[in-house]
């Protein structure tokens, strides 16, 4: 072979590729990643794609500080105190707090383009000298020979070819590698679409994520830094256009109308982006010399914020293992049956929780609404039912302590 050998391609560095590369920076792999887009620095100015924000549960934010990025990622994030959850027009509602379970926080809530910032910054040609970064460059085409996997991949106008041991898709949602593989995906369209901008309140936050339920979807208000907070606001598709395109002044009265005053006034609102909701996940993990990781394998829809947080969940796994892994036996099966073993279970579980969120919280039939609003009562009121969602939420119960690498994750409790 005359092209440049590497043990891992990994494609896509968004955050969840990016996230494995900044894993891998200090074994002796030999690693390329590729995306379309450019590569960040630590002085690049953040682009502003959308006004994405990531509420990280506690446990990745333990992942990410396994990984070395929480220090810098920790300056531009806010801290989950409680998390608020109600049904408009609703008798239920129930509260969860961080000194409920001892913990310094429920999660934290960062802008995604500055988290993702973060994590690139660290993959430099001098921290990282195991990791050749070919952006902006595009997978075309993969080809499979018996020890390893040929990509042909685009820069400009220049198409080159590079071998390796193994495919790490992490190319999102659309992903390239799960089509030219031809690999069957399970999908179901919710009908709707998450409609996300920042806004501005008359009272301060307080550290609380709100998650309010009701005929006009569902409304989640996250905290961000200088008092503002993060909207994601899922209704039909059908009323997309229309909430696109209200003026500021009535989409807030809008908002006000269905969220309450609980933040007193909305008072300013930054601009908004939509976003189609759908679920979508693979039904195979790995293929001879390919995994998938974070919405390559799976996309969720956003209610419980859970996305990333389990895409981080494939990363912990997957550079676990590799790490432990001689270069010559990467892209070994049972390697990668090993993901598959860690990795399935989880998946299944959050699209199980997710999903049923989703269609529970959609339905507006009278006893679906009775059924939720004592669900809420429920939790709030016991105890041992309220400790099993949070260690849902916070990805305490993903958590045995089970990776053995440097990306050991420590439970920290509060002084
Ligand atoms: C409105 C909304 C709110 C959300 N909120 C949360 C939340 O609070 N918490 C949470 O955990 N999750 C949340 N999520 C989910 C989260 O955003 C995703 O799970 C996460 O961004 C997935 O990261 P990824 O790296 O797998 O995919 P992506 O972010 O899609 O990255 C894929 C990368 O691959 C590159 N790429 C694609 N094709 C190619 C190709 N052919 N060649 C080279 N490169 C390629 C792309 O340029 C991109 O950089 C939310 C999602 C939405 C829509």
């Amino acid at each position: 072979m005359n092209q440049p050998i590497f043990d891992v391609i990994i494609v896509g560095g968004g955050l969840v590729g990016a996230s494995l590369a900044a894993s891998l920076r200090h074994t002796p792999l030999r690693i390329a990643v590729l995306d379309l887009q450019p590569w960040a620095t630590a002085t690049t100015e953040v682009i502003s794609y959308d006004e994405r924000v990531i509420a990280l549960n506690y446990l990745s934010k333990q992942i990410l500080q396994g990984i070395g990025v929480w220090q810098e990622g920790m300056k531009y994030s806010v801290p989950i105190q409680q998390i608020h959850v109600s049904e408009q027009g609703g008798f239920g509602f129930t509260r969860f707090m961080a000194q409920e379970l001892n913990l310094p926080a429920l999660g934290y809530v960062i802008p995604a383009n500055q988290l993702l910032q973060t994590i690139q910054s660290v993959v430099t040609p001098d921290t990282a000298p195991n990791i050749t970064i070919f952006t902006p460059a595009q997978l075309v085409q993969l080809h499979f020979q018996p020890d390893c996997v040929t990509a042909t991949i685009t820069t400009g106008t220049i198409t080159q070819s590079l071998a390796a041991r193994l495919i790490i898709a992490a190319d999102g949602g659309n992903s390239q590698v799960r089509q030219l593989l031809k690999i069957e995906c399970r999908e179901f369209h919710y009908e709707q679409a998450a409609i996300i901008a920042n806004v501005s309140t008359e009272y301060p936050h307080q550290q609380i994520a709100y998650e309010r339920f009701g005929r006009a979807g569902t409304i989640a208000l996250l905290p961000l830094q200088s008092n503002l907070c993060s909207l994601v606001w899922s209704v039909k598709t059908a009323q997309q256009d229309e909430y696109m395109q209200l003026s500021d002044k009535i989409f807030l009265a809008r908002l006000q109308q269905h969220f309450g005053w609980r933040l007193g006034r909305f008072l300013k609102l930054g601009q908004r982006a939509a976003h189609p909701l759908r679920l979508m996940h693979i039904s195979q993990l790995i293929q001879p010399h390919v995994a998938f990781i974070g919405n390559a394998a799976h996309t969720l829809h956003p209610v419980a914020g859970q996305g990333f947080n389990l895409g981080l969940r494939d990363v912990a796994s997957l550079a676990d293992l590799l790490s432990q892994t001689a270069p010559e036996a990467i892209g070994n099966q049972e390697i990668l049956q090993n993901y598959v073993a860690r990795q399935h279970p989880d998946h299944q579980r959050v699209i199980t929780i997710t999903d049923s969120l989703v269609r529970t919280f959609s339905s507006d039939l009278l006893p679906m609404r009775w059924a939720r609003n004592l669900s809420l009562l429920a939790i709030d009121a016991l105890p041992p039912l309220k400790k099993l969602f949070v260690q849902q939420m916070t990805g305490l119960s993903a958590y045995p302590s089970r990776l053995t690498s440097g990306l050991t994750v420590q439970v920290e409790t509060k002084e």
